[in-house]
């Protein structure tokens, strides 16, 4: 009986050791064996057509996934041309890397039709690393299916599967597996360790890169360490085919930090598209935006807004860098056509070319300028982070700068203004009986207040607001006192959130409740006006600031604050400088007003948390917010939940005017009338 292949009757991790790597050498030796057999049936010296002639002569493009169907035609989308030629044959190019937008015919113009010609004219083993082993399915389910069947190429599937399956072999033909005469097609997930190493592969196709874990996991039970990034693995299968492989790097970028895409557009020759002037002929790349010689950045597709803030579609046009002629969306059926792609540096590595492309160039009939225009007042409309993170990842092709770091607290000190914080003045008891204010800032509408609680204290903040969440910091309070009991800082909080400070009234007051929840519960459901609060990451996953959700031991309502988003807005806020030195004197969206008074300490815990990328074991990457030891925060929590406050004034404000979602245009509007009106009358009144 051999034993070569059966287990040791004692198994010890020697034993596994050996038998991994005997398994190893099989499977290497195997490996060679289908290379040789593969090479041996390319015959030298054919002439082969282009990858692009091809794609004309045979594509059809269905209409349930593509807005432009039909026979497919370069010149509908003349820029991927040169990119498809790349993958073609006889080009000596070996690596390409796209970074691009969403909406350019990437995924027809050259995955489809690679894979497409490799079955029909360059056959080899080809492999698709989809973002996961779904989406790896879901392309050959939708897109490649559809290409070989309207191809003409299903017979060599077909007739590949027949042979197969008349040899006993499983079949050829699935959702993961295209086999045909010469190579096979393999769609799979970059989490597929396994199939990562099994096979050698000559076309490699790495499909919207961004999403692929850093590291996949060890092997089999753990015992294995990691097994490395996705990418190295996959590259290594092809190393057999060093002289013939091919492998197209294509991503939508995302985060700048930690990006896959980016490093791999810098080891290529960075190429753009330039694309001719129709008045004066100068050759440019389409830009969003452009920095310009003195420091300003340069907008050259112009669009304007009505009275009533919405896109004129007729005024959209793209400005010429050279001549200052414009350009209409219709334009681009010429220029598009006249383009070409020029290399902005020296490749890192011999036949690595790469791409840089935007929605600018999106054809006529996909995504037009007025689209891009409309995204782009709708970003800074909702002064929404994720919605600009959306716009230059999907519709400028690239990646984001997120500026979660903490803004320079001494900056922002020096900012401090000619007003004074208001004073509490308490009597014997520690019970406040009379709140010193300063006056009212001119644009200031209403306070919210934002408190947190500790074992001995609790601090608080009143921030009033203006048009555009502009802020003034009217107190910072700090209530000494054992907030286990209804001791007299709890009485001083109900003070402060009754009373009215500098002529305005609290709308409302979020209650951190992390500490000591009961206590919290107990003084909130008093008032209308003050609610318990927590930080969960969880909310923005439902892309919201807060949820209201109901507490079972208290009749009142919790929100769920998304503390993070809340955190980074404020941030963005903070960095809003002065004007020579003074705060601005036109309203200037978020600007953070504060008081002469407020020590040192102060501003350097409004900023003391700063955010970093973490990568986990798993290797997913995502940015969390750290608190270097020793510092104190509280200042910081204090103010996003007085954040907060403002958030669920303006859902509760929205909610009565009957609006889907919080609408700020309409808010402050609604907010500037109401309090004229009820600080006329506390005039009046008093
Ligand atoms: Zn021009």
């Amino acid at each position: 009986m051999p034993r070569s292949r059966s287990l040791p009757k004692h198994w010890t991790d020697d034993d596994e050791v050996t038998y991994e790597r005997r398994v190893a050498e099989e499977r290497e030796r195997m490996a060679l064996e289908i290379v040789e057999l593969f090479e041996a049936a390319i015959p030298e010296q054919v002439v082969r057509i282009q990858m692009s002639d091809w794609a004309e002569a045979h594509r059809i493009l269905p209409s349930n996934l593509t807005p432009l169907p039909g026979p497919f035609r370069w010149r509908v989308t003349p820029y991927m041309r040169e990119i498809a030629d790349c993958l073609s044959e006889d080009s000596p190019v070996r690596k390409v890397a796209v970074r691009k937008a969403s909406q350019i015919a990437y995924n027809a113009a050259l995955v489809e039709n690679w894979i497409g010609y490799t079955i029909d004219v360059a056959p080899g083993s080809m492999m698709f690393v989809g973002s996961d082993a779904g989406m790896a399915e879901t392309t050959v389910e939708l897109r490649i299916d559809n290409m070989i069947e309207t191809s003409g190429i299903a017979h060599k599937i077909a007739a590949q599967t027949a042979h197969l399956k008349r040899t006993g072999r499983r079949s050829g033909d699935t959702k993961s597996r295209k086999d045909f005469p010469g190579g096979f097609l393999m769609a799979i997930g970059p989490r597929s360790g396994g199939k990562l190493r099994s096979f050698p592969i000559r076309y490699l196709i790495f499909d919207e890169i961004e999403a692929y874990p850093q590291n996949i996991g060890g092997g089999a039970m753990g015992k294995t360490a990691d097994e490395g990034d996705p990418i190295r693995l996959a590259e290594q299968r092809t190393v057999a085919f060093e002289r013939t492989r091919k492998i197209l790097y294509g991503s939508t970028p995302l985060i700048a930090a930690g990006s896959r895409i980016d490093p791999l557009f810098a080891r290529g020759d960075q190429r753009y598209y330039y694309v001719p002037c129709k008045h004066c002929g100068h050759m440019q790349v389409l830009h969003w935006r452009i920095e310009r010689e003195d420091g300003k950045p340069f907008y050259p597709l112009k669009y304007e807004v009505d009275e009533m803030g919405r896109l004129i579609r007729d005024s959209v046009h793209y400005e010429c860098q050279a001549c200052g002629g414009h350009w209409t969306n219709a334009d681009k059926s010429r220029f598009l056509q006249r383009g070409e792609w020029r290399p902005t540096a020296e490749p890192m590595e011999e036949g690595f070319r790469s791409y840089q492309i935007s929605a600018l160039y999106s054809p006529v009939g996909m995504r037009s300028w007025q689209s891009i225009c409309q995204e782009w007042i709708d970003c800074r409309e909702g002064r929404d982070v994720t919605k600009l993170r959306a716009f230059v990842n999907l519709t400028l092709g690239e990646s984001f700068e997120e500026r979660g770091e903490a803004p320079e607290h001494s900056l922002i000190m020096a900012r401090k203004e000619g007003y004074q914080s208001e004073q509490l003045l308490v009597d014997d008891n520690g019970l406040i009986t009379e709140i010193v204010a300063a006056e009212r800032p001119d644009r200031a509408l209403f306070c919210t207040i934002g408190a947190d609680i500790q074992a001995d204290r609790i601090e608080c903040e009143i921030v009033a607001w203006g048009v555009d969440a502009e802020s003034w910091s009217l107190g910072y309070h700090v209530l000494p006192g054992d907030t286990s009991q209804a001791s007299a800082c709890w009485q001083n909080l109900r003070t402060l959130i009754t009373s009215w400070h500098s002529g305005m009234p609290v709308m409302k007051a979020l209650i951190d409740s992390g500490y000591n929840a009961p206590m919290v519960y107990r003084f909130c459901s008093e008032f209308t006006g003050a609610l318990p609060s927590k930080g969960d990451d969880k909310v923005g996953s439902s892309k919201r600031i807060f949820q209201r959700g109901k507490i079972d031991s208290a009749p009142i309502e919790l929100v769920r604050l998304e503390t993070g988003h809340l955190k980074l807005e404020l941030y963005s806020f903070l960095r809003i400088g002065t004007v020579d030195g003074r705060p601005p004197t036109e309203l200037l969206r978020g600007y953070c007003h504060f008081p002469l008074d407020y020590a040192e300490a102060y501003y350097r815990q409004l900023t003391s948390e700063d955010r970093r990328r973490e990568v986990d074991r798993r290797g997913r990457s995502k940015m969390i917010w750290h608190l270097p030891s020793g510092r104190r925060n509280e200042a910081l929590d204090v103010r996003v939940y007085a954040m907060g406050a403002l958030y669920v004034f303006a859902g509760d404000v929205c909610d009565f005017l009957e609006l889907d979602q919080i609408e700020w245009g309409v808010f402050w509007g609604h907010a500037e009338t109401q309090m004229a009106k009820t600080l006329d009358l506390s005039v009046a009144g008093g």
